[in-house]
C-alpha cells in the first residue's frame, strides 16, 4: 500500500526537509551504557533495549530516519578494544534494531559508515584497508535492506570519496557529511566548497557537514557549501556553543576544568545549546537552503523536537512542548491566583 511514508530519501527531500537524529554515542554515554574514550557502541550487544529506546525517542521527537548505530562499530575500533570477533554481530544487530523501529514508525532506515581513523593521505595501503572496512559494513547494511547509507564525520575528503564509491557500488543513495575542525579546511586541505563539489560530482546524493562544530561556527561553512553544489545539503552540528575563537567542540576551553581546561568530551554540559538555539539554527540553515537536518554528538530528543517544530512540524513529542500559560507563578491563565502571580512578577 504505497503512500508518502514509503517514499525513499530522495523523494522525501524533493517534497521538503528531512530530519535524521544522530548523536547516539554521547547520549548513551550520559545514560551510563557506553564508555567515553574508545567510544565503541558495545551497547548494541550488551543492552540492545537501550538502543531501541533511544531510536524510538528520537523518532517520537521528529526524526524521519532511524540510523543504525554502527558509528565507530568498524574493524579498527573493534580491534582497538580487542573484540574483532564481535564486529559482524554488532553491525547486524545494530541494523536489525534500527530496522525494527523504522518499520514500526514508517521511518527511513539508514546504514552508517564513518571516519576510520586508519586513512592516511598518500598511503595506498591505508586507502585499501579503509575500502575493505567500508565494504564489509555496507554489505551488512545491504543485507538488512537499508533505504540509504550515511557516510559521516570524515575530516579527510579523500576518505569520504572512498566511502562514496563503496556506497555507489552497492547501488544505494548516499548522504556524505564532512567534519571540519578548527580550520575551515578538510585535513587534506580542501575548502568546504571544493570538497562538497567534488563529492557531488562523484555522485553523492546529499553532501554536508556533521559533528565537531556547533551551530554558530557551522553556519558560515554552510553558507559556502550550499551555492557550490547542486545536490541537497545536510547540516548536523553538535549542540554546543562553539564560537569563532574556539570553533570546534574539542577546542572549547573551560577555566573551571582541571589540567588542560578541555571540557571535551564528558564535561561539555555548561556549553550545551538550548533547544531555542537549535531552533534558531534550523531556521537560519533552512534559509540558506539546507534540506537535510540533524544534531550530532550531544543531541537529546528535546533538540530534535525543537528542530522539527522550527520546520513547522508537530511530532508526537510536541504533545508536551512547553506551555507556560498555566504556570502557577509565571502563567497567564485567568484562574491563576493573583497573590502567586504578584509574587512571581517580583521574586522569580
Ligand atoms: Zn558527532
Amino acid at each position: 500500500m504505497p503512500d508518502e511514508t514509503t517514499d525513499g530519501l530522495l523523494q522525501r527531500l524533493a517534497q521538503g526537509p528531512v530530519i535524521c537524529a544522530e548523536g547516539y554515542l554521547f547520549e548513551l554515554e550520559r545514560r551510563g551504557f557506553l564508555q567515553a574514550g574508545a567510544f565503541v557502541p558495545e551497547v548494541v550487544v550488551e543492552h540492545p533495549e537501550k538502543v531501541t529506546q533511544l531510536h524510538r525517542e528520537f523518532v517520537r521527537a521528529g526524526s524521519d530516519v532511524v540510523e543504525a548505530f554502527t558509528y565507530y562499530a568498524h574493524r579498527e575500533k573493534l580491534r582497538l578494544i580487542g573484540k574483532e570477533h564481535l564486529l559482524e554481530q554488532l553491525n547486524r544487530d545494530a541494523l536489525q534494531i534500527a530496522k525494527e523501529v523504522a518499520r514500526e514508525s514508517s521511518s527511513l532506515l539508514a546504514g552508517d559508515i564513518c571516519n576510520s581513523n586508519v586513512f592516511e593521505p598518500g598511503n595506498q595501503a591505508s586507502a585499501d584497508q579503509v575500502r575493505e572496512m567500508f565494504t564489509e559494513q555496507v554489505g551488512w547494511a545491504v543485507d538488512a535492506g537499508v533505504d540509504f547509507i550515511i557516510g559521516e564525520t570524515f575530516s579527510y575528503a579523500a576518505e569520504a570519496l572512498v566511502a562514496l564509491e563503496v556506497v555507489r557500488e552497492a547501488g544505494l543513495p548516499s548522504v556524505i557529511t564532512l567534519a571540519f575542525h578548527q580550520e575551515p579546511l578538510t585535513r587534506d586541505g580542501w575548502s568546504v566548497a571544493e570538497a562538497g563539489k567534488r563529492l557531488a560530482d562523484a555522485g553523492a546524493d546529499v553532501v554536508g557537514l556533521n559533528c565537531i562544530r556547533g551551530p554558530r561556527t557551522m553556519l558560515p561553512l554552510l553558507q559556502e557549501l550550499v551555492p557550490a553544489v547542486d545536490v541537497p545539503v545536510a547540516a548536523l552540528p553538535v549542540p554546543y556553543r562553539t564560537h569563532p575563537a574556539e570553533p570546534s567542540f574539542q577546542s572549547l576551553r573551560d577555566p573551571s576544568q582541571p589540567a588542560n581546561h578541555r571540557p571535551f568530551p564528558v564535561a561539555l554540559d555548561p556549553f550545551t545549546c538550548t533547544r531555542n538555539e537549535i531552533a534558531e539554527f534550523t531556521v537560519a540553515a533552512r534559509e540558506l537552503g539546507v534540506s537535510y537536518f540533524g544534531v550530532c554528538c550531544g543531541a537529546g530528543p528535546h533538540h530534535i523536537r525543537a528542530m522539527a517544530e522550527a520546520l513547522g512540524r508537530t511530532p508526537p513529542a510536541s504533545r508536551y512542548t512547553a506551555d507556560m500559560s498555566k504556570h502557577a507563578f509565571l502563567g497567564s491563565d485567568s484562574s491563576l491566583r493573583q497573590h502567586n502571580l504578584a509574587f512571581g512578577s517580583k521574586e522569580l
